[in-house]
């Protein structure tokens, strides 16, 4: 399960939401994407925020 604690500068694209954190273990800022639509539970970590934004847009749910 990532971490979610210190989100910050939260956006929404669709169903994804994107957040920026601060990773414990690395101390690198993360751009994690995560998916709120029920039972699809994507989310992944990028390093940088347009990779984020691209892989939100491109997030097709496998549950409709
Ligand atoms: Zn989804």
């Amino acid at each position: 399960m990532p971490a979610r604690d210190f989100f910050h500068s939260v956006e929404r694209i669709g169903p994804v939401q994107i957040g920026t954190h601060r990773s414990r273990r690395s101390g690198e800022t993360r751009h994690a994407a995560v998916c709120t639509s029920e039972r699809c539970g994507w989310s992944a970590d990028y390093a940088n925020r347009s990779a984020a934004q691209l892989a939100a847009r491109t997030h097709r749910c496998r549950v409709r």
